[in-house]
């Protein structure tokens, strides 16, 4: 999955002590684009690197390996920089190669969280960076603010032997789904996997079987997957709100994919599988 790095070493601590060198490397983001090299198809893609750009605002994420991660924190409408462009930040789902796609998604989700936070939502006055945690501090009324992760969970329905999948209506991503949804206040994720199964294909499920968990910093989640069974009738009666198609498929249907960079993918591929 897209946050297995291998033998590279992803390390977040919070840190002041770090001083932007040239060789590290810098996230710019507009709303949902990021400023890239490469397509991600046909040539890999790369990031900016510190030497890149003159406005140094620039605040630490985190390293991997012996680079760091740098947000650049000036105006993304005027920066320009030779052989990069603003790109959707789905270019990233590409995977190619896994250590930019990673660091893209994980600076993503920090970027929102700084950029959503820029005043306190409790009385109004603007924020400044903690020095000794990752989080925002109002000045005028001690309120602290630390980054949002919203869990989610994601479910894999199976009967007898086939699984239940489905694909979004009205959101970018086209292609196979499980049901998926986030936790509301006051229940488990386990409460949530049997509240999304009724509300978005009107079944109950049982036997739930928790199969891993991955972060998603595009969407601020950190998601948490299981298989279940059908509990009671197969028919499945979908919510055509949130869901284009909610369909049966066979193994045998599911098309082969190496490495997968979704946990949904993987859940998929692993019943495929028989894993
Ligand atoms: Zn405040």
């Amino acid at each position: 999955m897209l946050q297995d790095l291998g033998r590279h070493v992803f390390k977040n601590e919070f840190s002041l002590r770090h001083e932007p060198r040239d060789e590290d490397f810098v996230l710019v983001f507009k709303e949902h684009e990021i400023l890239i090299g490469g397509d991600g198809l046909h040539e890999p893609l790369f990031l900016p690197q510190v030497s890149n750009v003159t406005d140094k605002s620039l605040l630490y994420l985190f390293s991997i390996d012996s680079r760091g991660y740098y947000l650049y924190c000036g105006d993304s409408i005027n920066i320009h920089i030779e052989g990069f462009s603003f790109q959707s930040h789905m270019v990233l789902r590409s995977d190619n190669p896994r250590i930019v796609c990673f660091a893209g998604f994980t600076a993503y989700h920090l970027f929102n969280f700084y950029q959503h936070n820029r005043f306190c939502g409790r009385c109004g006055s603007p924020t400044i960076h903690s020095q000794k945690e990752r989080a925002l501090l109002c000045t005028k009324c001690a309120n602290i603010i630390y980054p949002r992760i919203a869990p989610a969970v994601i479910v894999g329905i199976v009967h007898e032997d086939k699984l239940l999948v489905t694909r979004y209506k009205d959101r970018p991503y086209r292609g196979l789904a499980l049901i998926a949804g986030f936790c509301e206040i006051g229940e488990t994720p386990e409460d949530t996997a049997r509240r999304e199964c009724m509300e978005e294909v009107g079944l109950r499920i049982k036997d739930l079987k928790y199969c891993g968990s991955q972060p998603w910093g595009l969407d601020s989640n950190v998601l948490m997957g299981f298989m279940a069974s059908v509990d009671g009738e197969p028919v499945i009666r979908r919510d055509d709100g949130e869901l284009a198609e909610a369909f049966w498929i066979t193994r045998d249907e599911i098309t082969q994919e190496d490495s997968p960079i979704s946990l949904t993918k993987t859940m998929i591929l692993n019943f495929k599988m028989q894993i």
